[in-house]
């Protein structure tokens, strides 16, 4: 058994800058500069593999990386039964079915008997073979959405998050085929075998993860203002109550939302809160 584990991460594309931000905050340190085949980690016994993100699921398949992290969309295309660790939390598209604007289709089940190019074609036949609708798939490789323009096919099913594309293209969603995101995924043997290796380094990636999105909020407060001020946090967490120096006087400790902290600050501050501190989380290890 190789010693050290192999994580296999896109080495182009738009999954790359995300997943080196998440291992860089997770605190691995590597030099990805020229993104040479493999990358060591200086500081954990692991090498990092820059791989095709296509092809992340066949080197951790064939075990030549113990770890990998890919989009569920290509997963599920492949139908390679790897172990799904985590999901990632970014990345995230999801993969649609669109006519062109001018076109009188508005739903699914409005495709059947028409051509339907996509990249995907496993998963498109899979989705309109459970609902019976007899289509035909069209496998193309790239271009997807100008297919219906070259009178290749009736529809598409394509991968989407803002949507942006679609609408340059004159194209008009009619309904969801799946949801992706990115997914770190595992060897089944590695799985088996390396347990406490590959559970220290998903707790590394998920710690970063859950601390996205969450805000460490500090404040000063009249003891007798304890209740109001808790039923106005969010119930994460109980908060960390702390004794000041001045009598009756609390801290309150205490993880928000980012998205909800905006609107709790006057609030806490008109039910008297004082000293009022928003700070960033590097990591939570729940
Ligand atoms: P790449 O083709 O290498 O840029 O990577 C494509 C992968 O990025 C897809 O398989 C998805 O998992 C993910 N992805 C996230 N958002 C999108 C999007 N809007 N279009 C295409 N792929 C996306």
């Amino acid at each position: 058994m190789r010693d050290r584990l192999r994580l296999a991460i896109p080495n182009k594309g738009r999954l790359v800058e995300p997943t080196l931000r998440l291992l860089h905050d997770a605190g691995l340190v590597f030099d990805e500069h020229d993104r040479s085949l493999v990358a060591r980690v200086q500081n954990y016994d692991l090498d990092v593999l820059f791989v095709r993100t296509n092809d992340v699921i066949e080197f951790v398949g064939d075990g030549v990386a113990d770890l990998g992290i890919t989009g569920i969309d290509l997963l599920t295309e492949t139908s390679a039964e790897l172990p799904r660790i985590r999901d990632l939390g970014y990345g995230r598209c999801r993969l649609a079915a669109a006519v062109p604007n001018d076109s009188p289709y508005q739903a699914i089940e409005d495709l059947a008997g028409l051509r339907v190019a996509t990249a995907h074609p496993n998963t498109a036949r899979r989705f309109f073979e459970t609902r019976s609708i007899p289509v035909d798939v069209i496998p193309i490789s790239g271009a997807v959405e100008v297919a219906p323009r070259l009178g290749l096919a009736e529809a598409i099913v394509d991968l989407v998050s803002t949507g942006s594309t679609m609408v340059m293209n004159g194209l008009r969603p009619i309904g969801d085929v799946l949801s992706s995101e990115a997914v770190l995924v595992a060897n089944p043997a590695a799985h088996r075998e390396r347990v406490a290796e590959l559970t220290a380094i998903d707790t590394m990636l998920t710690a970063v993860i859950a601390a996205r999105g969450q805000k460490y909020l500090l404040m000063n407060a009249p003891a007798a203002k304890l209740a109001e001020l808790e039923a106005l946090l969010p119930g994460l967490e109980s908060p960390s109550v702390i004794p000041l120096a001045h009598d009756g006087m609390i801290a309150i400790h205490s993880v928000v939302g980012s998205d909800e902290v905006w609107g709790l600050l006057p609030r806490l501050k008109a039910a008297g809160a004082s000293g009022i501190l928003v700070l960033p989380i590097e990591k939570i290890v729940p």
